[in-house]
């Protein structure tokens, strides 16, 4: 079977772990045998223009890619990312980070609404049903605006909101937003974007993935066929972590290959 882990982060992250070099990564896929592997560092554009995250090392970043993806050559498929949070917010500002350096593989992530912290420090056992509906909504309004931005292959972890809600242990009916939910996979389809299945959640023992079945099955009765998949890890020894569980779970929704980038080009490999 190809495994595939096509989010993860190193050092040059803000939130990634001191011995999470890319050569470490790449390592680390060898030994757990995941044939592609993709680096995705944070920039989140919002935090980069306000100054409130450490400006990420773009420069520095890639030359620690380029130099292991020579290194890797003919044993790794590695593509040379970016998780590009918020983009929308700052479309300019973002474009220009792209230009930068001829990324491979770009991750359009939704870390948190226009001025408002990211979803991960809001409080939701302090909140009432709707207002975590409301949250919600107001990021599948926001998903779908990100997506209108140009340079994206495929869209990060769409229920993000759900791991703090699942981790506060409050229940939620994704079925109040099913009609915004398939505008956004209508959205996803037209423009040839990806919807990635984020499997950190399950790797850290929540028994959710981003998105669930529930989404997935959504997806596919849409007509959705790229789907990316992601361990979203931040340190070597989470790289490929329940990527086959979220296989399993692509096959229960009636998927049988995965989206890679090969040469800078979609390719469909066989999950089964
Ligand atoms: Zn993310
Ligand atoms: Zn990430």
């Amino acid at each position: 079977m190809i495994i595939c882990d096509l989010h993860t982060h190193t050092k040059f992250s803000f939130d990634g772990a001191p011995d999470a070099t890319p050569d470490a990564l790449c390592r680390r896929a060898l030994e757990t045998g995941v044939s592609h592997l993709a680096i995705t560092d944070h920039c989140d554009i919002n935090g980069e223009v306000e100054g409130i995250y450490t400006p990420y090392a773009a420069d520095e970043a890639w030359e620690a890619m380029a130099a292991a993806k020579e290194k890797y050559t003919g044993r790794l498929h590695l593509s040379l990312g970016i998780e590009l949070g918020n983009a929308h917010q700052y479309p300019a500002e973002a474009a220009a980070v792209l230009k930068k350096h001829p990324y491979e593989f770009v991750i359009g992530s939704l870390h948190n609404l226009t001025s408002v912290p990211d979803f991960c420090m809001l409080r939701y056992d302090m909140m009432t049903e709707a207002h975590v509906h409301s949250l919600f909504n107001r990021m599948l309004d926001e998903t779908l605006e990100m997506l209108s931005f140009d340079g994206l292959h495929t869209l990060g972890h769409l229920t993000y909101i759900h791991r703090y809600v699942t981790l506060a242990k409050k229940p939620f009916d994704f079925k109040h937003h099913y009609d915004k939910i398939t505008a956004v996979y209508q959205k996803l389809i037209r423009r040839d974007i990806a919807l990635e299945l984020n499997v950190s959640t399950l790797w850290k023992g929540l028994g959710i993935a981003m998105p669930t079945l529930e989404l997935l099955k959504l997806y596919k009765d849409q007509g959705g066929r790229l789907i990316t998949v992601g361990s979203d890890a931040h340190s070597p020894e989470n790289v490929g972590k329940c990527i086959r569980k979220g296989y399993a779970l692509l096959q229960t929704a009636g998927f049988s290959e995965v989206m890679v980038m090969e040469g800078g080009q979609h390719a469909m490999v066989s999950i089964i």
